[in-house]
């Protein structure tokens, strides 16, 4: 880290610890680019997480404006050139050096559930990879999937293990819809072979989905919250 950054990184530390009453209005923190009054950056790992892996994030372009978007939490928190994310709807070999390596490399991972993805527990873990989210709603991903041949071509992924989602705010179409953080944190915890990269890089979501809560966000609109609130039953997996 530079001096810059470390210096940054305690301006952000100083804002966060201001009492939250009054809030300090429309002062937009620089890193997660929230409002300061709800910046996550200090739940941020002291020392970003280092991993064999690099995540790459296909963003859809309007994820890319939504301001409650978690591949932010996953740029923040992983060790530089760690985590990628490329916006747009086409992703050739011909777009940029990253997206040739990776879309050739044969130890590239798509997370995106199909008949032929794999438990990325059953994945070996002796090996670097690079693991491949599609980032936006379920429909614009399955598009970016449907209009990519290149990502048909690679060794898909899923996750069998997620459990419920704990990212209450934006309201999941199902169960087993995970925000791009949640994926990624539970992915990388199986192929890197140690739990405590999925708790490390869900602390800052969960302070998200608290300060949301706290500034009034509709929770009751999620299923999720229904659900973990005992209002309605988790349907069964078929
Ligand atoms: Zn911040």
């Amino acid at each position: 880290m530079t001096e810059e950054e470390e210096l940054f990184d305690e301006l952000v530390r100083d804002f966060a610890a201001l009492p939250a009453d009054p809030p300090i209005k429309r002062d937009i923190c620089l890193r997660c680019c929230r409002p300061v009054s709800v910046c996550w950056c200090f739940y941020l790992p002291d020392e970003p997480v280092v991993t064999r892996s690099t995540v790459i994030i296909l963003q859809h372009p309007s994820e890319e404006k939504r301001c409650l978007r978690t591949a932010p939490i996953l740029l923040a928190a992983l060790a530089r050139g760690k985590c990628h994310i490329v916006h747009g709807r086409k992703f050739t070999t011909s777009k940029s050096a990253l997206l040739e390596n990776v879309l050739t490399c044969r130890h590239s991972l798509l997370l995106f559930p199909g008949p032929d993805a794999v438990d990325v527990a059953d994945v070996p873990r002796n090996c670097t990879y690079n693991l491949i989210l599609l980032d936006g709603t379920w429909a614009q991903a399955r598009s970016i999937y449907h209009t990519n041949p290149s990502l048909q071509r690679l060794r898909q992924v899923k996750l069998c293990h997620a459990g419920v989602s704990e990212y209450v705010i934006r309201t999941q179409p199902d169960d087993n819809c995970l925000s791009t953080v949640e994926s990624a944190a539970l992915a990388l915890a199986y192929l890197e072979n140690d739990p405590s990269i999925r708790d490390t890089l869900l602390r800052p979501l969960q302070a998200l989905c608290n300060f949301q809560l706290q500034h009034g966000a509709v929770e009751h609109q999620s299923k999720e919250f229904l659900f973990q609130n005992g209002k309605i039953k988790r349907k069964k997996k078929k």
